[in-house]
């Protein structure tokens, strides 16, 4: 039977791709509803009771937001999401400006420093940024420093607060990618200037994150017009969106710490699983101080692309990136140094809410046939 037809239904298919996004809560959904219908007002129009009713969801979500990081809600900025808010954060670089960031941060951040006085100072076999070369790269022109709080691909956890501190202590900007840890591990922001979220990586709705800009820290708009948000971000609010991400933050502030205990032993089980029954595996990034339902492996012998195709039951992701049509190994792997050919034959693992241990089971079963498989067909 051709494989296409074994995928009739979308339920027989399991989602292993958290980082790439998650499904909205349908809490969060029925949050959100009113707000496209009988509360549609635009919150900047403060003469009616229509706008002030949207005004007031915004503000709502800003506390709630605010309260989720244990900031103020006035330090909250409301953007369309985390690539929106990193690019606001590089627009603080100008003319004659040094920036310090890592090879492994988000290409929200990463295109942006091109073409800019960049350091990129290396990270270590997991991913680690040396805090002793963060301090090295500062200069007294460096503008920013901006460093991630946790790698969407290999699951490392930055040591934010310790590389804030020396920002602090020399005076410059500390800018933090929040996005893959925000809701999923705990944070500590007294320390960051800068921070950028997104509601899709919290099972909140796409479209919609924001920027955390410390009270005293003065940025430049990348977008100017009506004024909204204090000038920091004109266009009207996405106000359902607002309503939705602080719903999901505020799940969030309920189930996180439950959630990444259950998620790290089922991504402790399945490396565990993985490492016994499949020979040439191997674990890519921390052992330690890693996303609780991350976990990135290479197969020798195999292409990501065609285990992808094999396995297709199950959403995964590859360590290799589309470039210009041609694959290319992740930038990532390759920053921790994972050879060229052993990072094509990387997947990314990304555990969230609705994976169970039973699928997992599954997951290790169709990958064992689909390696056994694949290395038949290349050996022949
Ligand atoms: N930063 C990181 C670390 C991410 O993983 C992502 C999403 N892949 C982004 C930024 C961009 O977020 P958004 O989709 O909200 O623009």
């Amino acid at each position: 039977m051709p494989q296409s037809s074994v995928l009739t239904s979308v339920e027989l298919l399991v989602y292993l791709d958290h980082h790439a996004t998650t499904p909205c809560d349908p809490r969060v959904v029925e949050a959100m509803l009113p707000y496209f219908g009988e509360h549609f007002g635009n919150p900047a129009s403060l003469t009616h009771e229509h706008g002030r009713r949207a005004a007031s969801a915004v503000e709502d979500g800003r506390i709630a937001v605010a309260r989720f990081f244990g900031v103020q809600p006035n330090e909250i900025v409301f953007t369309a999401g985390a690539t929106e808010s990193n690019n606001i954060a590089l627009h603080q670089m100008k003319e004659g400006d040094h920036l310090v960031t890592s090879p492994i941060e988000h290409s929200s951040v990463v295109r942006p420093a091109q073409g800019r006085d960049a350091t990129f100072v290396a990270v270590d076999g997991e991913g680690f940024v040396d805090l002793e070369a963060v301090r090295a790269a500062i200069r007294p022109n460096t503008r920013l420093v901006s460093i991630e709080a946790a790698n969407g691909e290999i699951g490392t956890l930055q040591r934010i607060a310790e590389i804030g501190a020396i920002c602090r202590e020399r005076g410059v900007l500390f800018h933090s990618d929040i996005t893959q840890a925000a809701g999923k591990v705990p944070l500590d922001l007294a320390n960051v200037d800068l921070a950028s979220f997104s509601g899709h990586k919290l099972y909140g709705p796409k479209g919609i994150g924001g920027l955390f800009v410390r009270r005293g820290v003065r940025i430049d708009p990348l977008i100017s017009g009506g004024g909204q948000e204090r000038g920091l971000r004109s266009g009207t609010v996405n106000v359902p969106g607002v309503v939705g991400l602080a719903a999901a933050f505020r799940l969030r502030a309920a189930e996180m710490a439950e959630e990444a205990v259950r998620l790290a032993k089922l991504r402790d089980d399945l490396r565990d699983k993985i490492l016994e029954n499949v020979d040439g595996a191997s674990v890519n990034g921390p052992r330690a101080l890693r996303l609780p339902g991350n976990l990135n492996v290479s197969f020798e012998r195999v292409e990501a692309d065609s285990l992808m195709i094999s396995m297709r039951r199950f959403s995964l992701s590859s360590g290799s990136a589309c470039a210009s049509g041609e694959r290319a190994p992740s930038r990532v792997l390759t920053a921790i140094g994972v050879p060229e050919a052993l990072a094509m034959g990387s997947i990314r693992i990304g555990l969230g809410k609705s994976n169970t241990a039973e699928q997992l089971s599954m997951f290790v079963d169709d990958l064992k046939r689909s390696i056994r498989k694949l290395r038949e067909i290349s050996a022949a």
